[in-house]
């Protein structure tokens, strides 16, 4: 039988999957959602299992369900703010999303093991067979962005084979047959593994860091969506539009941060970088910089049973030791294209840096907004960071957006609801006679204007 469907959606991550869920709350189309993997959940059924959210669970996944109870934890690195899921519990929830969720609306159609392919056909993995789908209104791309992780990516440097070096899946299984570690990368992975090594128990003086690039963290502490934070996270968000409004450059306005508490760094005498919008609490860097080992010379290009031989110089081997690869960089960014565009449909990022609230919003657009003019004005497509200049590039897009929704009635409104929009839903809760925070909403308010004229002539001024 000739498939046939209205939307074509490929990809099964949470991307495809937040889009899937809010278009069944505005539209009773057909949906068939494609994906190359076994099951739901994209490149977290992949990942280590000591990963955490960066975020707070209590806004992330799809709209409909939430991921966790809110809860602020008690013990551990993440003491005092809210929880952060971790990589099975994820895993689980994105396969109950489909299951419980997708399924029984009885609009969805789910194929897994399938290739999307550029020809058009849908390519099954186990049997071999290609079909042609007829797609009666829109394909949407919701694998426009690469997640390479370590365990599924191809290493830019040389292994021999008498080493052994594992992506940090492996960690947990082999760490007790190994009397030193050595950790690959400086990203996000990189932190997890040594905080997983110094927690449960492996002397600093046991691990070096191979640190590339130093990057600017997000501080987790100004990032918490619960009434409690409000004064502190929404007064950090005036910091920052004022930190915009009175910066000189880009470098210049991480200092900014790094004053108002809203940036952190390794090492306060390195000047980082990278960004890669990473969130870190100011207690896990602290147990950080307790490895003193840090190599920093540059990237790793060859790994012998006697040295690394790095970018700007070696350094010798350490007996007994296990590599852990965390090199791969997570978020590959992507050439920007228009995210309404006839019959194509290119989820990418609206509001920095949350993707799944970026696909849920692109889905209420498409079944709320009539013409595809109309909805690319309130979806412009917001680039993959890497450097510190390009922190000022995201600022524009992420400022655009923001403010044509606050334009549009029916998008604020739906913002304000958006369980994966923590910060509205409580900015649109204070009450009329709450005058302190009225008057913390107002500062960042005053402070986005002038942040916003600055921010054209920073960027004018940063390189091509
Ligand atoms: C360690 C880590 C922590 C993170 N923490 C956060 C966080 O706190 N908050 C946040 O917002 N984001 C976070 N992210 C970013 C995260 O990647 C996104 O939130 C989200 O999971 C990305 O989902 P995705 O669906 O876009 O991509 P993926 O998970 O990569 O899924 C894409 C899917 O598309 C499929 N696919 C690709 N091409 C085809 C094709 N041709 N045919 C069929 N199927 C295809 C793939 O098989 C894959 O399953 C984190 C990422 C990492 C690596």
């Amino acid at each position: 039988m000739a498939l046939e469907t209205d939307y074509l959606v490929i990809g099964a991550g949470m991307t495809g999957l937040a889009f899937v869920d809010e278009l069944i709350n505005h539209s009773d189309a057909h949906i068939t959602v494609v994906d190359k993997r076994d099951a739901p959940g994209g490149h977290w059924n992949d990942v280590y299992s000591f990963v955490n959210l960066h975020q707070p669970s209590v806004f992330y996944g799809v709209g409909s369900t939430e991921l966790a109870d809110y809860r602020i934890d008690t013990a551990g690195p993440n003491k005092g703010f809210l929880s952060l899921a971790k990589g099975p519990e994820i895993t689980a929830y994105c396969h109950a999303i489909m299951r419980d969720r997708l399924l029984p609306s009885g609009q969805v159609t789910y194929l897994p093991f399938t290739e999307f392919e550029p020809q058009g056909a849908l390519h099954s993995l186990l049997s071999g067979a290609r079909e042609t789908i007829k797609v009666r209104k829109k394909v949407v791309n919701a694998a426009h962005y690469t997640n390479v992780i370590p365990l599924t990516h191809t290493r830019k440097f040389k292994v021999d084979s008498n080493v052994t070096c594992v992506p940090p899946n492996d960690l947990p299984r082999l760490a007790t047959h190994f009397s030193h570690f050595t950790v690959l990368g400086a990203g996000k992975t990189a932190m997890d593994a040594c905080l997983w090594l110094l927690t449960h128990g492996a002397p600093a003086s046991a691990i070096r860091w191979i640190i590339p690039r130093d990057a600017w963290f997000v501080n987790r502490a100004k990032t918490q969506p619960g009434p409690e934070f409000f004064d502190e996270v929404f007064g950090n968000f005036a910091d920052q539009r004022q930190d915009l409004a009175d910066a000189t450059s880009a470098r210049d306005l991480a200092h900014r941060h790094e004053a108002s508490g809203t940036w952190l760094r390794l090492d306060r005498a390195i000047e980082p970088t990278m960004f890669h919008a990473a969130a870190m609490s100011e207690g896990e860097l602290e147990k950080l910089r307790t490895i003193s080992d840090q190599v920093r010379l540059g990237r790793v290009h060859h790994i012998t049973s006697s040295a690394i031989y790095l970018e700007r110089g070696e350094v010798p081997a350490v007996l007994g030791n296990l590599m852990i690869d965390c090199t791969a960089s997570a978020v590959l960014p992507k050439p920007l294209q228009p995210v309404f565009a006839g019959d194509q449909i290119t989820i990418q990022l609206l509001r920095f840096p949350f993707l799944p609230l970026s696909a849920a919003m692109i889905a209420f657009l498409e079944a709320r907004f009539m013409d595809d003019d109309e909805k690319n004005k309130h979806s412009t497509p917001i680039p993959i960071p890497d450097t510190v200049e390009d922190y000022l590039r995201i600022l524009k897009p992420d400022m655009d957006n923001r403010l044509h929704i606050a334009r549009s009635p029916i998008l604020r409104e739906w913002m304000s609801l958006s369980r994966l929009d923590g910060y509205s839903r409580i900015a649109a809760k204070v009450d009329k006679g709450d005058l302190k925070k009225l008057a913390i909403l107002h500062r960042g308010r005053e402070a986005n204007k002038t942040a916003y004229a600055n921010l054209q002539n920073l960027l004018a001024a940063l390189p091509v």
